[in-house]
């Protein structure tokens, strides 16, 4: 087999995302290269995956000690790394339980499997959970029809029932939604997908009291926001919310597939045999995780977190004073909101002029979602390319 230089993705690869014809071949911290050897500031990081930049050196060690030792015993048995998982983010989210699987879809279909179950138990069959509109929360069936986005329930149809769209940042409009079919809401702290979209104050608590009110579940997409994003660990726990269940994935691994599905006391509801898969607590990935978890809630990790936020925030706030937008956003989870639909250019520019990957998940919207260890300096370095590939500078 030669090597493959060129880009035909049509002739063997199914149609998924839109791409650009450049092969990424490896990454260091800040820093990715492409087959070309041109180096990448990337702000991307794997969609807000890789929480300790590329190819962290701990995670290299993990990998290797853990490969060694054990990759799978199979599900049928215990191990190690998934027991200790478990326990260090029951310990530092104060979760009574946790349960994995590989991807944040899945982990969200978890969500939604034991607030059913709860709901069959405790709200005579209650199914129905409300979420929000432009929300994002994968890509399974059920998380299609969960997912705010318009028309996007309807791709595949028949689409699954048992979700309800509200507006979001809304109590209200929420509060009027809930009858006796309804049985949780479901939530991002911050929407991701949406374009960094921060509830207005106070909504993350109210909802809290709301779901106490009518005896409903609480549920957290914390998929994007989690693991240090945003300066916390999590960051519901910023508006003093504490949801009934929290989903984690993305940056939980660090770049390894890995998700987490956290559960209060009065949520745990499953029964041996309601949920598993053949990679749900894969000894390689726990092991992995559980570094990752380590590193993230270290002495200083996480102020360093909120410090470098608040550094490219100030950047980021100099910058849109010339180009017109608006800053969104907490900790390392950043949006530059534009007043017109030139995201999708600059971000090409900025990627083929200035070597800087950042992304448009609107057209009217930037996202930035460094490493959690970038530096100063590096911030500074992406500010400028940013200014220099901004597409309607004279
Ligand atoms: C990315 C994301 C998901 C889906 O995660 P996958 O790993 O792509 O399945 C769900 N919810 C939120 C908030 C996300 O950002």
């Amino acid at each position: 087999m030669h090597e493959i230089q060129q880009i035909d993705a049509e002739k063997y690869l199914m149609a998924s995302a839109p791409r650009p014809s450049v092969l990424m071949a490896k990454g260091s911290g800040s820093w990715l290269w492409d087959t070309h050897d041109n180096r990448y500031l990337d702000f991307l990081q794997g969609w807000a995956v890789n929480t300790l930049g590329h190819c962290p050196v701990e995670i290299q060690q993990v990998l290797e000690t853990q490969g060694r030792q054990l990759l799978t015993p199979s599900p049928a048995f215990h191990n190690k790394p998934q027991l200790q998982l478990a326990q260090l983010l029951c310990e530092t989210t104060g979760a009574h339980q946790a349960t994995f699987s590989v991807t944040g879809a899945e982990a969200n279909e978890v969500a939604v499997k034991l607030a059913r179950k709860w709901g069959q138990i405790n709200r005579r069959g209650a199914f129905t959970i409300l979420t929000a509109t432009n929300s994002f929360h994968g890509r399974t069936l059920a998380m299609m029809a969960a997912t705010g986005k318009s028309g996007f329930s309807q791709i595949f149809p028949p689409s699954v029932s048992g979700f309800h769209h509200v507006p979001y940042g809304d109590t209200s409009a929420l509060t009027a939604s809930i009858d006796d079919s309804t049985v949780a809401v479901m939530v991002e702290p911050i929407q991701g997908e949406a374009g960094v979209v921060v509830p207005p104050e106070g909504y993350l608590s109210e909802l809290r009291e709301v779901c106490d009110r009518y005896g409903l579940l609480l549920i957290a997409d914390e998929i994007q926001t989690g693991c240090g994003r945003t300066g916390h660990f999590l960051a519901q726990s910023e508006d003093s919310m504490i949801a009934d269940i929290t989903t984690l994935g993305k940056g939980l691994g660090a770049g390894v597939p890995v998700s987490a599905t956290l559960c209060s006391a009065r949520a745990a509801s499953f029964d041996p045999g309601d949920q598993g898969g053949t990679h749900c607590g894969n000894p390689l990935a726990m092991a992995v995780a559980h570094r990752v978890v380590q590193c993230v809630v270290a002495p200083g990790f996480l102020s360093t977190v909120r410090e470098m936020g608040r550094a490219l925030e100030e950047e980021l706030i100099y910058l849109s004073a010339k180009t017109e937008g608006t800053v969104r956003g907490r900790g390392l989870m950043r949006a530059l909101q534009l007043r017109e639909p030139i995201a999708p250019a600059w971000t090409h520019r900025a990627r083929e002029q200035e070597r800087l990957l950042v992304n448009s998940p609107r057209e009217t919207v930037l996202r930035l979602v460094p490493s959690l260890r970038v530096s100063a300096s590096e911030i500074a370095d992406g500010a400028r390319r940013l200014a220099a590939s901004y597409p309607k500078a004279s």
